[in-house]
C-alpha cells in the first residue's frame, strides 16, 4: 500500500538542528518522499491533523522475551535478582512461552512509539518468530556464552545462524550477542570478533553494567572490562556497548578512538543499583550514544519515552548542571544516534527522502503535548508513549488509531497469563 499523508506536523532533523515542517509525506513502496508521484491513483489518503509525525523511536538493548517477569523480582540485591529471580524461571520457561512474552513486549513498543529494537534473546527461533508476527523492525541475537562458539554441547552460534538464514529480510537482521565478559571466555570473544568480521555482522554485549563485574575483572585480568575487551580485538565500528555504567580511567578515551557505540539504559541501571551512565560525558567525548530500555525484568517497561525523560533528567541531576542532555541530544540518541550504529544511517531514524517508512504518528491535542510551542522538549519531558496513535514499519501500519493491527492481544495475555501461572 502507498499512502499521501496530509495536515501533519513533520519532524525533520537538518542536521544542525531538529526541525517542525509542514507538507505532504508520501510513502512509495515502503519508502519516504516528499515529491508528488505522476498519479496518487493508488495512494490511500491518511489525514494527519493535530498529529506530530516523526521517525519510530529505536530501542538499542533489549530482551524481549523478559516481560513475563515483569514487576518479579524488584527491590532485591542485583546477584540475588539476577542467580535467584530471573535466571530459575529462564531454565523453567518453554520456548513457546518466549515466543507469547516477545509479542507482548513488541505490542508495548509499538504503542509507546518504536519500531526498532535490539534484542539478545535466550530461547530458539522465538524472538524472530514473534517480530515478524508483529511487523517490528529487529536487529536480533541469540545470546551467546561458553569458552568457544564451536565448543561441543553449545549449540547457540549454530542457532543464531541458523535463525539468520530462515529469517533474514528487509525488517529482520541479525546480530552476534555474546552475553558478558564474565559468561563468555576470551577465546570465544576473539571468535565473535573474527566472525562479526568475517560476515559483517554488527555485535552486541553487555559491559562494565556494575562494580562487581569491574572489580573481577580487575582482579582476573588486571584490566578494567573496556581495556579487556580492546585486548582481545572486540572494539570497533560494528561493536555495541550496552550499559558501559562504571567507566574508569582512560575507558571513554578507549571507546571513543574504536567508533564502538554506548547503548545506556538509565532505568535499569538504577533499578538495580548499578549507578548512572556518565551519559553527558560520553556525548561531549564524541562518542556515538544510544538509548535502550533493557528487559523488563530490570526496567520494568520498555517504553522508550519514558527512557528518554530519565536520561536526561538524571544527567541534569548529578551534574547539578540544567543544560547537561539537552531535549535534541536525547531525541537523536533515540534515533539518528542508533540508525548510525546499524549501518543505517539516513535510511532509519531520520524523515527523509529515501528514507525507510517507519514512521510514528503522536496526538498534539492531548495534554502531555500542549500547548504545542516547543515540540522537541515535549518528547523529551513531558510525553510518556500513550500520545502515539498511529506506528507504520517498513510502510506498513502495525497501529492505527491505538488500534494493534498484527498482535491479538487477548490471546497473548492468555498465553502469558498461562506461562506466569506456571513458570513464575
Ligand atoms: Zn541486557
Amino acid at each position: 500500500m502507498n499512502y499521501k499523508i496530509i495536515n501533519g506536523k513533520l519532524l525533520v532533523d537538518e542536521g544542525h538542528q531538529i526541525v517542525i515542517k509542514e507538507g505532504d509525506l508520501y510513502v512509495r513502496d515502503k519508502i519516504l518522499s516528499f515529491i508528488a508521484p505522476a498519479s496518487e491513483e493508488n495512494f490511500e489518503v491518511i489525514d494527519a491533523k493535530n498529529k506530530l509525525i516523526m521517525p519510530g523511536l529505536i530501542n538499542m538493548h533489549s530482551h524481549a522475551y523478559m516481560t513475563l517477569m515483569r514487576n518479579y523480582a524488584d527491590d532485591v540485591e542485583f546477584s540475588k535478582w539476577l542467580f535467584e529471580g530471573v535466571m530459575p524461571v529462564e531454565d523453567r520457561l518453554p520456548a513457546q512461552a518466549a515466543y507469547w512474552s516477545s509479542l507482548l513486549a513488541f505490542s508495548e513498543m509499538i504503542r509507546t512509539g518504536t519500531t526498532c529494537f535490539v534484542d539478545m534473546h535466550m530461547y530458539h527461533r522465538q524472538s524472530p518468530l514473534a517480530a515478524r508476527e508483529a511487523g517490528m523492525r529487529g536487529y536480533i541475537g541469540r545470546g551467546l556464552v561458553g569458552a568457544s562458539l564451536f565448543e561441543e554441547g553449545n549449540p547457540r552460534f549454530r542457532e543464531a545462524l541458523a535463525e539468520k538464514e530462515e529469517f533474514e529480510s528487509d525488517t529482520l537482521q541479525f546480530i552476534l550477542s555474546p552475553h558478558a565478559i564474565y559468561s563468555c571466555g576470551p577465546g570465544l570473544l576473539k571468535e565473535v570478533a573474527e566472525q562479526s568480521r568475517e560476515l559483517g555482522l554488527l555485535k552486541q554485549t553487555h559491559l562494565s553494567e556494575s562494580i562487581t563485574e569491574v572489580e573481577n575483572c580487575l582482579k582476573e585480568h588486571g584490566k578494567t572490562p573496556v581495556e579487556y575487551l580492546a585486548d582481545l580485538g572486540f572494539l570497533d565500528e560494528q561493536t555495541i556497548l550496552a550499559h558501559c555504567v562504571q567507566m574508569q580511567g582512560d575507558d571513554l578515551d578507549i571507546i571513543r578512538n574504536s567508533g564502538a557505540t554506548i547503548v545506556t539504559n538509565p532505568a535499569s541501571n538504577a533499578k538495580l543499583g548499578n549507578g548512572f551512565a556518565q551519559a553527558a560525558e560520553m556525548v561531549e567525548k564524541g562518542i556515538n550514544l544510544c538509548i535502550g530500555t533493557d528487559g523488563a525484568a530490570s526496567n520494568n517497561t520498555l517504553n522508550m519515552f519514558r527512557e528518554m525523560t530519565l536520561l536526561s533528567l538524571i544527567q541534569k541531576g548529578i551534574h547539578h548542571d540544567p543544560v547537561s542532555l539537552p531535549a535534541e541530544t536525547v531525541v537523536r540518541a533515540a534515533t539518528v544516534n542508533a540508525a548510525k550504529a546499524l549501518g543505517m544511517k539516513d535510511r532509519l531514524g531520520v524523515i527523509k527522502e529515501g528514507a525507510a517508512a517507519d514512521l510514528i504518528f503522536l496526538d498534539l491535542d492531548t495534554p502531555s503535548m500542549f500547548p504545542a510551542n516547543n515540540i522537541l522538549s515535549s518528547l523529551c519531558y513531558s510525553a510518556g508513549g500513550s500520545e502515539v496513535s498511529t506506528v507504520m514499519i517498513d510502510g506498513k501500519l502495525v497501529m492505527r488509531n491505538r488500534e494493534l493491527l498484527t498482535i491479538d492481544m487477548e490471546k497473548v495475555y492468555y498465553e502469558v497469563n498461562k506461562a506466569a501461572e506456571t513458570c513464575l
